[in-house]
């Protein structure tokens, strides 16, 4: 676990709590995104995670089947990815995202649940592309950067040029890598200083 992942409230079973979870009576609602977390993080470039400052550079998220799929197929064929359709999921450092990813999915994709009912949405996709494509469950995908838009009622993020593309099967395929990372040894691209 990220050191700074550990340094957040729990609930009751011991998981940690994003930055940008709600709490209601007590209890956070890992399901939902709250408005002014959310922005909060957008504004000030802090992890939608662990709530921490992201040095200026490379951001972060997990996506799902779908986008990961599509992800996929454009670095296959050499084309650059283009999220066009902006996102209410905000971007968090790499290990939070490798992190995040093999605990559980709404940690990093909290609107997952409310957008579909269905109790683990991306499973129908994956069921349809296991086996044609890496990643089916989903993909940590790096970022050049992010843009945000802070409305009346949500808060907007679009994601700009992939830098890397980690695709994920299996719930624990990023140990190895997050552990690396923990270490000061990860694979992905050198950050930026200052
Ligand atoms: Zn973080």
């Amino acid at each position: 676990m990220p050191p700074t992942v550990h340094d957040r409230p729990r609930d009751d079973r011991g998981y940690p709590v994003p930055a940008i979870t709600p709490w209601e009576d007590g209890r956070p609602q890992f399901a939902l995104t709250d408005y002014q977390r959310s922005a909060d993080c957008a504004r000030q470039r802090q992890c939608s995670v662990c709530d921490v400052l992201m040095p200026r550079g490379p951001v972060w998220r997990v996506v799902g089947a779908a986008e990961s799929a599509a992800i996929g197929a454009a670095l296959a064929a050499g084309r650059p990815y283009r999220n066009l359709a902006p996102t209410l999921e905000g971007p968090g450092h790499r290990a939070c995202m490798l992190y995040a990813s093999m605990v559980c999915p709404y940690l990093a994709r909290p609107n997952a649940r409310r957008a579909l009912t269905a109790e683990h949405p991306d499973e129908l996709t994956a069921a349809v592309v296991r086996g044609a494509v890496r990643g089916a469950l989903g993909a940590v995908v790096g970022f050049a950067d992010y843009e945000f838009a802070v409305t009346g009622s949500r808060v907007l993020f679009r994601f700009v040029d992939v830098i890397e593309y980690l695709p994920h099967d299996n719930a624990d395929a990023h140990l190895a890598e997050l552990r690396a990372e923990l270490a000061g040894h990860g694979g992905g691209p050198a950050r930026p200083v200052g």
